[in-house]
This record gives C-alpha cells, structure tokens and sequence, in this order.
C-alpha cells in the first residue's frame, strides 16, 4: 500500500494549492508611489493557451481558479515556438491621486499583441498590437511597443495580455511615469542612430574599396555588416518603424533574410580572409557548407513559415559563430596577426549579444551600456575588421615587395654568374683562337712563321708605314743546292738542315717586328721593317756567312751547305703594292743564284749589285 501515499499527500496539498493560485492571481502590485519606472516583468503571471480557448473577460471573472506561473527568470521568456500566452498583472494605486503613465513592451519582435484593462466587471480592450499588425495600431508612434495606463486613486484595474509570437516569446515589460519615460527614452534613441550611422558609413567605405579594389573579401565584409544591421535594427525595432510601418508582414522575412545573409557572408568571409583553403579539405567543407546552409535558409526563407526558418536561422547562427571563434582562436594561438583581429571582432559582437541577453535576464543592470550591447559589439567588429582588412592589405603589399626584391636579387645574382662564365668562356675562347692563329701562322716543321701569315704581315706592316717614313726591307733566302742534299743524304737530313737555317735565321733578327717565315720549300723570307738596304744586306751577309760556317752533323756526317739571299728594300706608298718588293728580291736572289750562289746580292734603282 506504500504507492498509495505520494497519491494521498498529492490530493491533500490540492485545495491549498488552489488557495494559492487564488491569492497569487489576486494579489496586486503598488504602483501609487512610483514616480520613475517599475519593472513588472517579474510580477507577471502566465499561463499557455495553446487553443485560444480563453478570452480576457472570462480570465477577469475567473482567472482566480486557473493556474498560472510566475516567471523565475525576470523577464519571462518562453523560447522558440512558444503557444500563445496570457499574461496578467493587477495593479493598485492606493495614493490618494489618479497614477497615469505608460506600459512599455520593449521585446519589438512579438507579433501579437493584445492589451486589455479590466476595471470592475468591465474589459475595454486598449490595443491590438504587435510586430505582425500594421505600425498605424500603435497608440503610440515608437519602436516599443506603449500603451498609455491610467489607474484612479485609491483603486486597482487588471492588466490582461495575449502575446503570440513564431518565434521567441519574451515579454520584457515596464511602467512609466511620463517624464521619466521621455528621459530615458532620448537616451536610448541616441545610441541607435549612432549606431545606424556607423554602419552606414562603415558599409559605404567599404562597398567603395569594393568598387576599387575588387577583392571579394569586402563584398563579404560589405554583406555580413549589412545584414548585421539588419538583424540590430529589426531587434530594436528600428526597420519596423521606419522603413515599412504599413508592411508588418515583411518584418519576420527580414529578420531571417538578414540572419541568413548573415550567415552566409560571414562564413565566406571568414573562410576567405583567414584563407582557410590552405587547411584541410573537412575545413572547407564546413565553412563553405556553412555558407551554403545560410543561402539556403535565405531561399526557404521567401516560402517556408517564419517559425521553421528563424529556428534554422538560429541554429546555423550558433554552429557558425561556434565555428568562426575557434577558429580564430585556433589560428591566433598559431601566431597569425590577422586572426588576432578577426577573433577580436567576433568576441566583442558576442560579447555584446550575451550581455544584452544578460541584461534581459537580470543579471546586469539595465544600462544603456549593457542594454546596447550589440550595437556597441556590431559596431566594434564592423570597426576592427575593417581595420583588419586595410592590415591584409598592407601585409600583402609587404610581401609583394619582398618577393620583388628577392626575385631582383635573384636574377641579379644569375646575371651576375652569366657574366662571370661569359667572361671565362670568352678567355678560353680567345686563348683557343691564339693557339688557333698560332698553329695556323707557324710553319710545322721549322717552326717559323709560314707564308700565309707572311703575306698577311706584309700587307698590314706595308699598310700601316705608308703614312710615315719608314723604309722596309725583305731578304729572300734559298737554300742552294738543296735537292741534291736530299738526294744525297736522304729527305730526313734535307728537313734537319732545313731547321738548322731556320735556327740561324731567327737568331739573326732581333728587333721587335722583324720576323722570320718559311715562305715554300727550302725558301725563307725576313721582313725589316725601319730598315734601310744597307741594313738589310749587313744582315744578309751575316746569314750567309753564319750558315756557312754551321754544317750539320748528321749521321756520322759533317753536311756543309750554304744558302743564297736576294735584297730589296722600299719606302711604302700609296700607290705601291708589296708584291713589288717581292718580286724585287726575287730578282735579285735569281741573281744570286746565278752568280754562283752563297752570296747577297742587292735590288738597288742602278740595278742588281753584289754585295759586299
Ligand atoms: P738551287 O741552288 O738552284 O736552288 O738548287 P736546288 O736544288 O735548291 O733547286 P730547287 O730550288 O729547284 O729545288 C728545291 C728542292 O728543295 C726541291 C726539294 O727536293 C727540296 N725541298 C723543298 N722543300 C723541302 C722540304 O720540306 N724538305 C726537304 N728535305 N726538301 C725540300
Ligand atoms: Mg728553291
Ligand atoms: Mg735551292
């Protein structure tokens, strides 16, 4: 029979309960000695009505023996999707005058707002109010929603309230004194155009960077504050009253088109401003994702029920933000200084959001500073990524810079290196071409300047001293008899001699552009240069005289042999040709010859004449 009891004790408690509720719903709160303000938020009973089965007469005349709830937090706050709700309060004034003043709903979002004031046995119904009712309804012309109260002297009236709402059902509500109403509300206006104004400049700003600089990442930041704004100013009631008073039915669209908007362009912002791609591809996945979802809702949006799509809203809203900050949070514990700015802003808008949400609930007092909250933080974040996105800029910049200078400094080096190698392989090329030159001008077997190099040097040295007054003189040098060397000693021994003269020949010229060349077989040339036929023929002599006296031993052998030379000598001319010194001192070497060989023999203007 132990079950029985918890039923027993659950049956004895009801009839106090019901006294209870009778007394709760009966009692009264003074308003006789407020001059200032009066939160009635906490003193509010309530109850659901999901049917609307009830109406404000029959809760004035029995609303003693239903049951209600006295909301814990203090401003109730019945969440997402909330049933339509009464609330009711009575209020007495037992002052000795009539107490007149305002009823002040600051939640601008509820869309059914029916107030009704029971005095007696009479329920006049005062307003039909409500985000979702034409602007014009209002009593009076306010983002809030007032209704204006008057309770006589020394008697009470009821106040009966039906709020409805898609989606959260708060009731946050106040009563006025005139005076204090119209100072507090002065106060409170300011922050908001303050707030509009900052926005509006921020937005402007950058939709005008946009235009310059192209980088999508202001179209998302030019976006995301928009619609921030939107949210704000919807939340305040701002759009409401100001931009379609007689449109009420866009006032729900709007709030989720912006939060979706939101949604969207804040993700894509984050995304593309931290440049998450360099992440993980779940990353991108998500935040792009993200960005999707938000599009998506704003599609849902223009045909899907508002208490669908605000939940959605506010989903994506929480999972994104969640999102955004750790990233941030993430990326500045990597030490990056544009994640420092982005977390910053992100937390100060939250910051904003919580505080005011604090605010509502009681635990911060109602200052402007707390109850502004989110204007303060949306305004702070427009502000610092704002700020954030100029920084990007110019880190970007720096960066361009560097990587110019280090690609300057690169190809610099690499010019630098071309040069070097150009240079050495241009050293080795020359080096190469005089070995070339060398071998092509040296004769192989005597190694003495051969007649291709002859007739070249000729012809330069004959150039070259026809403006001065430089004699040349060439010898012409033939060895005699040579055949019968060969014939007698072998070709061998015809080469040795023939290198042995050559020795002789090079020994005999010392000065610096005369030269030595085997001009064809056993024939030599030497070229004077500033030398006269005397000159010249001295040399020939000694030639003749030193060959001579220097026999070649060859196998066992002493080989005597002599050599003939013929001399010629000219002053260059424009009008000469080299040819004709040559074939002077061919003639007088045929002289030579003719006169019985080793000796000089001269070309002079009287003729061809011995010498000595
Ligand atoms: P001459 O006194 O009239 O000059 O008599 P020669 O025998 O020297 O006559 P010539 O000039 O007509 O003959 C040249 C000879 O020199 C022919 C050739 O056998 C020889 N000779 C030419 N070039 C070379 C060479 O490179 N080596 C050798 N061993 N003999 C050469
Ligand atoms: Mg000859
Ligand atoms: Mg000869």
């Amino acid at each position: 029979m132990r079950w029985l009891w918890p039923i027993l004790l659950l049956l004895m408690s009801l009839p106090a309960q019901a006294g209870n509720q009778a007394t709760l719903f009966e009692s009264a709160v003074e308003i006789g000695q407020t001059d200032r303000t009066l939160a009635l938020s906490e003193q509010l009973l309530y109850r659901a009505d999901p049917d609307r089965t009830l109406t404000a007469p029959l809760i004035a005349a029995t609303g003693h023996a239903l049951e209600w709830t006295q909301s814990p937090d203090a401003i109730p706050n019945l969440g997402l999707g909330a049933p339509p709700h009464w609330f009711t309060v009575r209020l007495a004034n037992t002052s000795p005058e009539d107490w007149s003043g305002l009823l002040e709903m600051s939640y601008t979002m509820i869309d059914v707002l029916d107030v009704y004031v029971a005095h007696g046995g009479d329920v006049i119904k005062v307003a039909e109010i409500g985000d979702q009712r034409p602007f014009s309804n209002r009593l009076l012309a306010h983002r809030n929603f007032l209704v204006p109260i008057t309770v006589p002297a020394q008697d009470s009236v009821r106040l009966i309230m039906l709020g409805e709402s898609a989606g959260a059902l708060k009731f946050p509500l106040d009563l006025w004194r005139m005076p204090a109403f119209f100072d507090h509300d002065q106060h409170a206006l300011a922050p908001q155009i303050l707030f509009a104004g900052i926005m509006l400049a921020l937005v402007l700003y950058n939709f005008f960077l946009l235009l310059a600089t192209r980088d999508w990442n202001y179209l998302w930041y030019v976006l995301s504050m928009v619609s921030i704004s939107f949210v704000v100013m919807s939340f305040h009631g701002i759009l409401a009253q100001y931009a379609w008073p007689n449109t009420p039915a866009l006032n729900n669209p709007v709030l989720v088109g912006a939060i979706s908007t939101n949604i969207f362009s804040a993700t894509i912002f984050a995304y593309s401003f931290l440049n998450l791609k360099r992440f993980a591809r779940w990353v991108a996945i998500l935040f792009l994702g993200h960005s999707a979802a938000g599009a998506l809702v704003f599609m849902l949006n223009l045909f899907l029920p508002y208490a669908i799509t605000i939940k959605l809203a506010a989903l994506f809203s929480v999972t994104g933000a969640t999102m955004g900050i750790c990233t941030g949070i993430y990326l500045w514990y990597r030490g990056e200084v544009l994640a420092r700015f982005y977390t910053l802003a992100w937390f100060l808008l939250l910051a904003g959001s919580v505080t005011i949400t604090f605010s509502h609930m009681g635990f911060l007092p109602s200052y402007l500073i707390f109850t502004h909250g989110q204007q303060i933080g949306a305004v702070a974040e427009g502000l610092l990524l704002s700020f954030a996105l100029a920084y990007r800029i110019n880190m970007e910049r720096q960066q361009r810079f560097q990587a110019q200078a280090d690609l300057l400094r690169v190809q610099t080096e690499a010019n630098q290196q071309l040069e070097q190698k150009v240079q050495e392989r241009t050293a080795e090329l020359q080096a190469a071409n005089e070995k070339l030159r060398e071998a092509s001008a040296t004769d192989g077997l005597t190694q003495v300047r051969n007649r291709y190099f002859f007739d070249e040097k000729l012809a330069h040295e004959w150039q070259k001293n026809t403006r001065g007054n430089n004699q040349m003189s060439l010898l012409m040098i033939d060895g005699d008899h040579f055949k019968s060397i060969n014939d007698t000693h072998g070709h061998r021994c015809g080469d040795a001699v023939l290198k042995q003269i050559a020795a002789i020949l090079n020994a005999s010229v010392q000065r610096a552009g005369d030269f030595v060349a085997r001009y064809g077989g056993e024939e030599f040339t030497i070229l004077l240069c500033h030398t006269d036929l005397q000159g010249a023929a001295i040399v020939a002599e000694r030639i003749c005289r030193t060959v001579e006296s220097t026999p070649l031993d060859w196998e066992d052998k002493t080989i005597h042999f002599t050599v003939s030379i013929g001399v010629a000598n000219q002053l260059p001319s424009r009008d000469s040709h080299p040819q004709g010194l040559l074939q002077q001192a061919d003639e007088a070497l045929y002289k030579a010859k003719e006169n019985g060989r080793n000796r000089v023999m001269l070309y002079t203007q009287n003729g061809i004449t011995a010498y000595p």
